[in-house]
């Protein structure tokens, strides 16, 4: 056993837990669980645990079924939701082997960021990832179902007494504690309902592990309260949406290899390059980043949400921003576009392997837009150069299977189970007659 997985039984042993769940995700993003007793752990970490993947959503065919979870040892925490007098509950993040094969599954979303990072290691780069999450807190029916009300009249910033939804937040904050999250920031946001929790960045893959953690502690502490959170990126229409950007920077030998002190941005070549990379590489990370019907209702003009390809060093209308820092450590790019309904190991893996490219192939970022692009007209846009992002889930998976660098950053079994799930959901969307059309003609024709 390693020293961190002694550490782990030593902890279970002191912390008195009962059970562990041993957590990976499927390849739409949602958590799985196996549960087992804690004095399953040692054979968890030395022989792993078995389970069978045929009844996990894109994993395997039956006849290829069987998987094995082996846990990472550094993931391991306490729920604080689920304590217990007879025991508490832990959780660890698994990585996923093949059972036949002995090696790493390649449908576990975990092992194509790691292949991600494992690129840019062999590049001399490390990477550091900070989300910001945003999502709505709901009001549930008598029947505990999820609606789309909210009690509370908050604004941006805005304190108590009118942010009702204060006190929740502040238990998610404990709970995300517990769990071992630095809480940089948490604030109400622009529409009523809507909040956003900060979480200080991390390398790639604990940020990953930490978007699919907190979006499992948000819900299950909101859910103490009686009320639904919710992380679908347009809940309401003509108001703002939620969305998860993504910011992001480059290390090299210890040093923010983005930071350039004689650059009119601040930004170096190599931040440049990458940056041009995701420009160029947009379309198709839409189709991971923002893989839902719903999530192209979030990106329309007017709600702070991005439309159009192109970048900034201020206005927040743009795909990319370079936000101000205050110091050379914390330079770094802000991807807008992403949405917290994505699967964010698959979406890091695309945004990495995008920037990588165009460091790669020496891409140079455009000039930064500084005006307004949703005031924009399409002769301006035509002039500036300026892409549209796919306006729908369909366009975006078309896109997606045209983009060799995309598809390889998902490799051939994610990609073919993806567009196919995600092609289903898109077809499934344009048969529906929805409500809208309902008001809009039952009456009228
Ligand atoms: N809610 C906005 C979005 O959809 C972002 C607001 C902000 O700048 O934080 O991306
Ligand atoms: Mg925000
Ligand atoms: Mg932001």
């Amino acid at each position: 056993l390693t020293a961190e997985a002694q550490a782990v039984l030593d902890e279970i042993e002191e912390k008195d837990v009962g059970f562990l769940r041993l957590q990976f995700t499927d390849i739409l993003g949602t958590v799985k669980n196996v549960a087992v007793p804690a004095d399953q752990a040692e054979k968890a970490f030395t022989d792993g645990i078995y389970f069978d993947g045929s009844s996990i959503e894109g994993f395997v065919r039956i006849q290829e079924s069987d998987m094995r979870l082996i846990p990472d040892a550094s993931t391991f925490a306490v729920l604080p939701w689920r304590k217990r007098e007879d025991g508490a509950s832990a959780r660890m993040i698994c990585d996923v082997y093949n059972t036949s094969t002995g090696e790493p599954f390649e449908g576990d979303p975990r092992y194509v960021l790691q292949r991600a990072i494992d690129r840019a290691e062999e590049m001399g780069f490390e990477i550091n990832f900070a989300p910001e999450p945003e999502f709505f807190l709901f009001e549930e029916d008598e029947d505990g179902r999820a609606t789309t009300k909210t009690g509370d009249q908050g604004g941006y910033f805005d304190l108590a007494p009118k942010d009702l939804a204060s006190d929740v937040r502040r238990d998610i904050i404990y709970g995300l504690e517990e769990m071992g999250f630095e809480i940089e920031a948490s604030h109400h946001e622009v529409a009523r309902g809507q909040h956003e929790i900060n979480f200080e960045y991390d390398d790639a893959l604990s940020t990953a592990d930490n978007v699919a953690t907190f979006r499992t502690v948000v819900r299950a502490i909101a859910a103490q309260h009686d009320l639904h959170a919710t992380f679908m990126p347009k809940p309401i229409p003509k108001i703002n949406g939620s969305g998860m950007h993504t910011h992001q920077s480059l290390f090299k030998d210890g040093k923010n290899a983005f930071h350039d002190p004689d650059d009119e941005f601040n930004l170096s070549g190599t931040a440049h390059s990458y940056l041009a990379g995701i420009l160029e590489h947009a379309p198709a990370i839409t189709a991971v980043s923002n893989p839902t019907v719903n999530s192209y209702k979030r990106l329309v003009p007017g709600y702070e949400a991005p439309v159009y390809v192109a970048w900034s060093d201020r206005n927040r209308s743009a795909l990319i921003r370079k936000p101000a820092a205050r110091i050379p450590a914390a330079s770094r790019i802000e991807a807008r576009f992403p949405d917290p309904s994505c699967n964010p190991y698959l979406a890091f893996a695309a945004l990495i392997h995008a920037g990588l490219d165009g460091i790669e192939k020496g891409l140079e970022a455009p000039d930064p837009i500084r005006e307004n692009i949703y005031e924009f007209d399409e002769e301006k846009r035509k002039e500036y150069g300026i892409e549209t992002l796919p306006s729908n889930l369909g366009e975006a998976v078309d896109a997606l299977e045209e983009d060799e660098v995309i598809l390889d950053a998902l490799g051939d079994h994610i990609g073919e189970k993806f567009i196919e799930a995600k092609t289903e959901e898109f077809t499934d969307y344009l048969v529906d007659v929805s409500e809208w059309e309902l008001d809009r003609y039952l009456e009228k024709f």
